[in-house]
């Protein structure tokens, strides 16, 4: 499948995948470190984007231009929004919009000008593939046989329901969302929302302009709301961070 680019916004949620690239080549540019190397056989670059929709851009435009990836996969986490999307829970996107884009009256809300549209889509197979393998991991973590995780320590972080993928719309701003009044206010704009971050609808738009395939997988690490997350970073040490190291390992095992 050629070169693979696996990007997160937080420096944490990349370590685990960092350390089973033991030779990778550290390239600097754009104030970001992109480590070169092999996983399972592909050829990978890892990459901290940095938080919101312009740092996710820019990340995205110098691995298409300077780091000829064919593939991007953004890996992070998120606030939940939909109805049973709970934290620990995982959202792969199907599509994704700018929720705080807004040049109207002269376009309408959310469209991004000159677009004509406000969804950008992820590739069908790449986010199937993603779905398939977190779905694995959580399944793995169920039956007691994932080397990351186990349900009791799932449980010591909060997470004590068995958690599932949900596949839909995530919606991207440059805004922490932290209070149930905003997270209700996305919810009605946007009834089919299942989750909300800062990076994702920026990815999918410079993946749209480049022709290349994106995917998104996001673990829900608060509900968005008033009560979000005591210990965020914890959690994404604990939690995401290791979803995302055997759910990449997973896609790219199943893609040998
Ligand atoms: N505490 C962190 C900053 C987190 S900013 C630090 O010290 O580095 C939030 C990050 O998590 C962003 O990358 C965003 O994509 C994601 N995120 C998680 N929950 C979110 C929410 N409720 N609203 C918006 N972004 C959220």
């Amino acid at each position: 499948m050629g070169r693979l680019a696996i990007v997160s916004a937080i420096d944490q949620e990349l370590r685990g995948l960092l350390a089973s690239l033991p030779n990778a080549q550290c390239v600097r540019r754009a104030g970001r470190e992109f480590w070169v190397g092999t996983l399972c056989g592909h050829d990978v670059v890892l990459v901290r984007s940095l938080i919101g929709k312009v740092a996710a851009a820019t990340t995205a435009a110098v691995l298409l231009e300077h780091f000829q990836v064919d593939a991007i996969v953004f890996t992070g986490v998120a606030g939940g929004l939909g109805a049973g999307v709970r934290i620990g829970d995982i959202v792969v996107a199907d599509t994704l919009l700018q929720h705080d884009m807004d040049a109207s009256p002269i376009f309408a809300r959310f469209e991004v000008p000159l677009y004509g549209r406000s969804r950008f889509g992820t590739d069908a197979l790449l986010s199937r593939r993603l779905e398939i393998a977190c779905a694995r991991v959580l399944s793995s973590i169920a039956a007691g046989t994932c080397s990351e995780l186990s349900t009791v320590q799932l449980a010591g972080c909060g997470v004590a329901h068995g958690p599932r993928v949900h596949r839909g719309l995530i919606v991207s701003g440059d805004r922490f969302v932290s209070s149930a009044a905003e997270a209700q206010a996305l919810q009605s704009d946007h009834a089919d929302a299942l989750a909300v971050e800062m990076e994702g609808a920026a990815l999918a738009q410079v993946c749209h302009d480049f022709g290349v395939p994106c995917a998104v997988m996001r673990t829900v690490s608060d509900r968005a709301d008033d009560t979000a997350h005591v210990d965020f970073n914890r959690f994404i040490e604990d939690v995401a961070s290791r979803y995302t190291h055997a759910a990449v390992l997973a896609m790219l095992g199943a893609m040998a």
